[in-house]
């Protein structure tokens, strides 16, 4: 046997029994997806509540006191202003996005 084929068998059998180099790749999928919160139909009240003083001047129903646990929360189904029912929040699908790490 030829002394390079000895180095060759000798680097394959080292190989076989160590360690051993391989790809991975994580690939994950997310959808993208936004709510629409509209305003109030009637009133026209915006559809979160705020401490911001135009809304208190305008719209006192959604008004909260600054650092109220409510504040920039959804008001819900029924509009705190006028007490007229409100319509569904609208979740508008963006799409599906994949990202992959190698
Ligand atoms: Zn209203």
């Amino acid at each position: 046997m030829s002394s390079i084929l000895k180095r060759i068998r000798s680097f394959l059998g080292g190989r076989r029994g160590g360690a051993s180099a391989f790809s991975v790749a994580a690939i994950g999928r997310a959808t993208i997806a936004h709510t629409k919160i509209l305003a109030c139909p009637e009133c026209q009240a915006p559809g979160l509540f705020s401490s911001e003083e135009r809304i208190r001047a305008g719209w006192p129903g959604s008004y909260v006191p600054p650092g109220d646990p409510r504040e920039g929360k959804p008001v819900g189904g029924q509009c705190p202003n006028c007490s007229a029912a409100r319509g569904p929040e609208l979740t508008i699908d963006q799409g599906v996005v994949w990202k992959g790490h190698l």
